[in-house]
């Protein structure tokens, strides 16, 4: 990965680039940030960098031996720990809980490469876990340790790449923690965490913090422009919804037509939920529960920002912003059944919703619940 096919962030680039050039690398360092900002694309750029044996002054070279490798993530001195469960396959085999397992190493590997704006639900999903509570288990911190004890085979560095530090389990913390207190010589910690405040406090005292803040709309506008060929409103359409974050943006901008769907899904649900048609709603339900939860969690946001929309539009006699054409006839109807009574309170189910689907709550339940909720709610 290199510095420049990273998207906007270069104030942080900078900083990290300085880092080297001044030989002041500093030996844990945490990038904190949302969802989407470049977390860890930006801490393999760095170890990259770190490792190139023909450093540019704004980059890595991209084409000397350890470039080649790292472009592949395959280098043998740079090594993962990230969440991962036992793995039982379509035959009932079952894969034990290691990032060291080479299937599930390569599959990581093919994650970061095809999207190194990877979220946490994303990653779950590609390696079929996404209902199961996925850890940074002691063995997998045991096993680093071995490693950083062993000889750095090609670089001067040997970097660990820790992603979702939050989800560490609790016997591994200490395990970590003594290896952060007394680092071999010549390592890297690159840790990587969307909430910190979870991180075990004795862990987080012992790093150097790396703020990642929300990428600027211009640079998400300009990347995306390069990257798809759409119109200048669909564009700015993402741009607007995706609030800083890349792989937002991208999700919504490269959504397939059966996704485009969205829109119809959302208001035959509103519809069914409005009459109120039970049965249909039960359909509907067992329909949005076969989706992953990454897709729940996309049409709870998008919800939440029609429901916006219908508001200030009904209420504050806005015109509808973000919205594309097609779509503006059918919400002047329903936007009239969005109100002072009701906003509110339908605003808060959803992201109840959108926070429980996060913590693995059961679908069915969840948005059969969520069904008989909005059907009094929409008639307030
Ligand atoms: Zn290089």
């Amino acid at each position: 990965m290199l510095f420049r096919e990273i998207v906007g962030q270069s104030e942080v680039k900078k900083k990290l680039i300085q880092t080297v050039k001044e030989n002041r690398i500093s030996h844990a360092q945490l990038f904190t940030g949302n969802e989407g900002v470049g977390k860890l694309p930006l801490a393999i750029a760095y170890a990259q960098y770190v490792s190139c044996e023909n450093r540019q002054g704004d980059d890595s070279c991209g084409v000397c031996a350890s470039c080649i490798k790292y472009e592949k993530l395959i280098h043998p001195d740079l090594h993962f720990l990230f969440p991962i469960a036992n793995i039982t396959s379509a035959s009932g085999s079952t894969t034990k809980a290691s990032c060291f397992n080479p299937d599930t190493l390569q599959e990581w590997r093919n994650s970061v490469q095809a999207n190194p704006y990877l979220e946490l639900n994303e990653w779950l999903e590609n390696i079929e876990i996404e209902n199961k509570q996925a850890t940074i288990n002691a063995k997998d911190c045991n096993e680093i340790i071995k490693i950083l004890g062993l000889k750095t085979y090609e670089s001067e560095f040997k970097v660990v790449i820790i992603w979702m530090l939050e989800k560490l389990y609790h016997s591994a913390a200490p395990k970590l923690l003594k290896i952060l207190e007394e680092p071999p010589d010549k390592t890297l910690f690159l840790l990587i965490s969307e909430n910190p405040e979870q991180v075990v406090k004795t862990i987080l005292s012992r790093t150097q913090i790396v703020k990642v803040p929300r990428i600027s709309d211009e640079d998400i506008r300009s990347a995306l422009k390069k990257k798809y060929d759409e119109s200048q409103s669909k564009i700015n359409y993402a741009v607007n919804l995706a609030d800083g974050n890349y792989f937002e943006a991208v999700n919504i901008l490269s959504k397939s037509d059966k996704e485009k769907s969205d829109f119809n899904f959302l208001i035959s649900w509103l519809r069914l939920c409005y009459k109120p048609e039970f049965a249909k709603i039960s359909d509907w339900v067992d329909e949005i529960s076969k989706t992953g939860r990454e897709r729940q969690k996309l049409f709870l946001n998008y919800a939440l920002h029609l429901i916006k929309e219908c508001f200030e539009h009904n209420g504050c006699s806005m015109e509808f912003s973000n919205i594309e054409e097609t779509e503006k006839e059918v919400l002047e109807n329903f936007s009239k059944l969005i109100n002072v009574k009701n906003v509110l309170k339908i605003y808060e189910e959803l992201n109840t919703a959108s926070f429980h689907i996060e913590r693995n709550a059961y679908p069915k339940i969840l948005f059969m619940d969520l069904s008989i909720k909005m059907a009094h709610l929409l008639r307030l």
